[in-house]
C-alpha cells in the first residue's frame, strides 16, 4: 500500500521529502501526501464532524463495517434476542419477529416485490415502544435514531422539515449513506400529529397535523430525497446528497390515548360490557385501520403502515420483572452502588410491589420506576455513607413512605 517515497513533493503542500517528516503514496496513483497534510486533514475532519453532531471515533469506520454483517436470524431467534430486552408484550414480540424477518427478506429482494412494511406499535407511555423499536435496530445491526413526531412542521413553516430526520440517519451511521438507507428510524408521539378534527381539513390549513403526515407520507412510502450533506454546516459546496428512503424500515409509535378506551372509537360494539368496570386488555378495542382513520391519521400514510402492533398496560408483576430481571436492571444498578460501599442491598416482595403499584397509580408505566426508586432511595443515600459500619440494608414497604429502612450493622469488636 502507502509507503516512504524519497525525492517526491506533496501533492497538496509542496513539501518535499526534505522537509516533510513522511510522505505516502497513493496506490497506484502518482499523489503523494506529507505526515503535516495527514495530520491537518485529521483536524478539518474532526471539526467538520462536530459541525454535524457527530463525535470522531477511532472506532467510526470499523462500526461502519459491521453495519454490513449479513443478517441470519429465524423469527423464533429474533424473538429470544426480543426476551432478553423486554418484559411481556408476548403478541407485539412476536408481530415484531415475523416484521423484521420479512423485512430482512425484502432488503435481500432485488426485484422489488415484497413491499416495506413500516411499523405503527401503539400501546400506553411506558410500555416498551421505543425500546422496542431500539432493540430491532441491534439485532438487525443498523443504524438507529429516535424522532418526537411534533417537533415537525410542513415544509415552509417554522419548525423543523421532515426532511431532516434523514439527516439524523445519516449521522447516526457515522456519514455512511448506504447504512444510513437501510436504517431505522423511530417516530416518536405519531398520534399527535392525527388530524385535529375533520372539519379542519377544510377550512384552515392544518400545520401541525395533517401537513406533517403529508410530508412523512414521502419518506415513509420511499422516495429519493435531497438532504443537505451536513446539518447546520456552512458547505462551501452548497451540497445536497440523493437519500433513497426505500429500504429505511420506519417505527411509527404513539399511546393514541382515548382510542382503546371510549365506545366512540369502537368499530363493533357488539358484547360491549356497558357496565362501569374497567374492560381488560383482550376486551378493548384494538389497533386497525378504521381506528387510526377515526383518529386522525391520513388515508394514504396508514396505507404505508402495514404492520399494527398493539402493546398492552404493564402488570404489576411485568413492572416487578423490568425491575429485577432484564439485562443491566434498575435493581441490579443500585444493589451494585451499595455494595462498592460493603453494603449488601435487598427489597422485600412487598417493596417492590408498591413501587410497582405506585407507577401504575401514576400511569407512567415501566418509565416511572426509576423516578420512584430514587425518590425512595435518595435519604438513605445521602446518609448511609457516612456511617460506615452498615453491613445490609433492606427495603420494605413502608421505605417508599418513612424513607428509613432496616439496617444492620458491624459489630464493634
Ligand atoms: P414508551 O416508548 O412505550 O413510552 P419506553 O420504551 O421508552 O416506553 O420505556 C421506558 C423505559 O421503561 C425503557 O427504557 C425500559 O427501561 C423500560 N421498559 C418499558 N417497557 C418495558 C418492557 N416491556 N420490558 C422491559 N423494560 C421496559
Amino acid at each position: 500500500m502507502a509507503r516512504n517515497c524519497k525525492d517526491t513533493k506533496c501533492s497538496f503542500c509542496g513539501r518535499s521529502q526534505k522537509v516533510a517528516k513522511k510522505i505516502l503514496k497513493a496506490p497506484g496513483k502518482d499523489l503523494y501526501i506529507c505526515d503535516v497534510c495527514i495530520s491537518e486533514c485529521n483536524s478539518v475532519l474532526r471539526s467538520a464532524l462536530a459541525e454535524d453532531g457527530i463525535e470522531w471515533d477511532y472506532g467510526m469506520w470499523q462500526d461502519r463495517q459491521s453495519f454490513q454483517e449479513p443478517f441470519t436470524m429465524t423469527p423464533h431467534e429474533i424473538r429470544e434476542k426480543l426476551d432478553e430486552y423486554i418484559i411481556g408484550q408476548e403478541d407485539a414480540k412476536k408481530a415484531l419477529s415475523v416484521a423484521i424477518y420479512n423485512h430482512n427478506k425484502r432488503l435481500k429482494d432485488t426485484t422489488q416485490k415484497i413491499k416495506k412494511s413500516n411499523i405503527l406499535l401503539a400501546g400506553p407511555s411506558g410500555s416498551g415502544k421505543t425500546l422496542l423499536a431500539q432493540t430491532v435496530a441491534k439485532i438487525l445491526n443498523v443504524p438507529f435514531t429516535i424522532v418526537d413526531a411534533t417537533s415537525y412542521t410542513q415544509s415552509g413553516y417554522v419548525g423543523e422539515d421532515v426532511e431532516s430526520i434523514l439527516t439524523r440517519l445519516m449521522n447516526a451511521a457515522g456519514g455512511d449513506i448506504a447504512s444510513a438507507e437501510r436504517g431505522i428510524i423511530y417516530i416518536d408521539e405519531f398520534d399527535k400529529i392525527a388530524r385535529k378534527s375533520q372539519e379542519n381539513v377544510s377550512i384552515t390549513r392544518d400545520v401541525s397535523g395533517e401537513g406533517v403526515q403529508q410530508a412523512l407520507l414521502k419518506i415513509i412510502e420511499g422516495a429519493e430525497v435531497n438532504i443537505p450533506l451536513a446539518s447546520g454546516r456552512k458547505n462551501p459546496m452548497g451540497g445536497n446528497i440523493p437519500f433513497n428512503t426505500s429500504n429505511v424500515l420506519f417505527i411509527c409509535g404513539g399511546a393514541f390515548e382515548g382510542a382503546f378506551e371510549t365506545t366512540e372509537v369502537r368499530s363493533k360494539p357488539i358484547g360491549f360490557n356497558k357496565s362501569e368496570e374497567p374492560v381488560s386488555d383482550n376486551e378493548k378495542p384494538r389497533i386497525s385501520t378504521e381506528l387510526l382513520k377515526k383518529y386522525g391519521i391520513i388515508p394514504e400514510l396508514i396505507g404505508r403502515l402495514p404492520v399494527l402492533i398493539q402493546l398492552n398496560e404493564l402488570t404489576e408483576e411485568d413492572l416487578i420483572h423490568i425491575m429485577c430481571d432484564v439485562k443491566d436492571s434498575i435493581i441490579e444498578e443500585y444493589k451494585e452502588l451499595f455494595s462498592m460501599d460493603g453494603i449488601q442491598l435487598s427489597f422485600t416482595s412487598d417493596a417492590l410491589y408498591e413501587i410497582a403499584h405506585t407507577a401504575i397509580e401514576r400511569k407512567t408505566g415501566a418509565r416511572g420506576l426509576r423516578a420512584i426508586l430514587e425518590e425512595t432511595m435518595l435519604d438513605l443515600m445521602y446518609d448511609i455513607p457516612s456511617e460506615g459500619n452498615i453491613t445490609s440494608c433492606i427495603i420494605t414497604k413502608e421505605t417508599l413512605y418513612t424513607k428509613k429502612a432496616k439496617l444492620n450493622y458491624r459489630l464493634a469488636v
